[in-house]
């Protein structure tokens, strides 16, 4: 395979990072180096920080959100004519299935454009009259906003924050994750190939500490929209405080999965097992703590081992697989440590936690067995951190109340999902649950509008619909007196 070698994308045109040098971009499937990417650093953010200026002093700031809707509408289009070349991208770039980013990831970028193109379209803004005046609403761009985005869902979640940022009339400064920066390479290319002005959207790959840091720390950039680590979202939200920008942070998960006794067995084993692996479990939302019903439990465990033994691991390209490699042979390393961990502390492997064997270039991929544990007590580390991998545990709960304390028990809230036929149950148990997002007898199940993020340590903030156009916007109120 060639290698290309990507450009930092900087007021409409590629450019050389400022240092020189180049970091190299792997296929975790393989470990071949599939790209060379900019090491960029504070002198690239400076500049793009620079051009997204300009664009808001130009005709980018004067468009009109008819203008901005139609713009977003291309976009999605030509996303989706490039459908496939980009979910072979996704899927070098990540080790994840090619059919997963086909049925997934793309498709979720071409919605997420569609999506903020509507939802502009049919927006409204706040009248407020009063005795003698009245008030209303204008809402205009915060400014220069920085994107940071992590490596699991590379252009979906990019996108899920591009769209409305752009949507609202502000301008980006983008940095992706440097594990997976191809797809975000080719949207910068293709943003300016549509029409959008230039340096609206602008890219700089590199290093957290050395591309994310000054851009967080950049005063003239007003917004960061996070989404990564909980260690990394501190970070940023400590960078940002003193300049008092917006910030929202979307951040790790360790969430719990509540199966209870009279739940529909084998809609639940599927909904659950996929809510564990899905992306290799490399997903925030992914289930990682199945909390079962004591007299469940066994034949439950029973069964979700059945399919994970099932699930087929390797070549990502072939149609058939279900599971790819992890994101680097490091991650994978540190997924492992937790298999390991899992069983000083007394648990038992049910299934997994051996690297299979696979046929050459594979058997150098970060593959790893999808695992599950039991015997675990709740206050252990394995069962309190964030794994972040093919790894989930099973424990056996005596009823609503004991559920829920398990299910609560960690430091971070971001989803949960809960397997019963009684509504007055899901109703009770889904109102305890301290998570931002819940979901009944099904598992990812997205509609655009409703409010996306978490609690606790899981993040601060919530993306989607008019969350995220109220975050890339500050809203005005203007109050006219009328004469007596
Ligand atoms: P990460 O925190 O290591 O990196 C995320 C991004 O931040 C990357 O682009 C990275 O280069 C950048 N970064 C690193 N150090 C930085 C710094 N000091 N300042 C600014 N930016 C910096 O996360 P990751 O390993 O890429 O992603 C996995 C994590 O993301 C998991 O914890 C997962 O739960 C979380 N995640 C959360 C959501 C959500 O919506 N809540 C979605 C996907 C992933």
């Amino acid at each position: 395979m060639s290698v290309v070698t990507l450009s930092q994308w900087i007021g409409g045109e590629p450019r050389a990072p400022s240092s020189g040098e180049t970091l190299e971009d792997k296929n975790p499937a393989t470990d071949e180096v599939i790209a060379q990417i900019p090491r960029g650093d504070g002198r690239d953010v400076q500049a793009a920080v620079e051009a997204a200026r300009a664009a808001l002093a130009g005709p980018w700031g004067r468009t009109s959100s008819g203008e901005r809707a139609d713009l977003l509408d291309r976009v999605a289009d030509a996303i989706e004519a490039r459908l496939d070349a980009w979910a072979e991208l996704e899927s070098q770039d990540t080790g994840k299935p090619v059919s997963l980013a086909r049925a997934v990831d793309i498709p979720r970028a071409v919605s997420n454009f569609r999506f903020f193109a509507g939802a502009i379209r049919h927006s409204a803004e706040g009248f407020h009259p009063m005795a003698g005046a009245f008030n209303y609403t204008l809402r205009r761009p915060v400014g220069v906003v920085g994107l940071i985005t992590p490596w699991n869902l590379p252009l979906y979640l990019l996108t899920w924050k591009t769209a409305p940022a752009l949507a609202m009339g502000n301008a980006i400064v983008a940095k992706p994750s440097e594990l997976t920066p191809r797809t975000a390479a080719a949207l910068a290319e293709l943003l300016t190939e549509v029409g959008l002005p230039a340096g609206a959207f602008n890219l700089v790959h590199g290093l957290g500490p050395e591309v994310g840091e000054p851009l967080v720390a950049h005063p003239d950039v007003r917004a960061i929209s996070f989404t990564g680590g909980t260690a990394t979202g501190a970070r940023v939200a400590a960078t940002a405080a003193p300049h008092f920008k917006k910030v929202s942070l979307e951040l790790g998960g360790k969430n719990p999965t509540l199966v209870f006794a009279d739940c529909d067995l084998e809609k639940t084993l599927e909904g659950v097992t996929r809510a564990a692996f899905a992306n290799q479990g490399q997903i925030c939302l992914c289930g990682s703590r199945i909390l079962v019903e004591e007299s469940l439990h066994d034949r439950f465990v029973e069964g979700l081992v059945e399919r994970t033994r099932a699930l087929k691991l390797g070549d990502p390209s072939d149609p058939a697989t279900t599971t790819g490699s992890l994101v680097s042979l490091g991650h994978r390393e540190k997924v492992e440590g937790y298999v390991a961990l899992a069983q000083e502390e007394g648990g038992t492997i049910r299934c997994g936690g051996e690297r299979p064997e696979l046929p050459a270039p594979f058997d150098r991929g970060a593959f790893l067995e999808p695992t599950v544990i039991t015997g675990l007590a709740p206050g252990c580390r394995t069962e309190q951190e964030e794994i972040f991998g093919p790894v989930v545990t099973v424990h056996p709960f005596r009823d609503e109340a004991e559920a829920l304390q398990i299910a609560n028990g960690v430091r971070y809230g971001l989803a949960s999902s809960v397997w019963t036929r009684d509504l007055d149950r899901a109703h009770r148990v889904a109102a305890a649950l301290d998570v931002g997002m819940v979901w009944v007898n099904t598992w990812l199940l997205r509609d655009l509008r409703v409010p996306f993020g978490g609690v606790k340590e899981s993040g601060v903030g919530r993306e989607g619909g008019r969350y995220s156009l109220e975050f890339f916007s500050e809203s005005k109120n203007v109050c006219i007196k009328l004469s007596d």
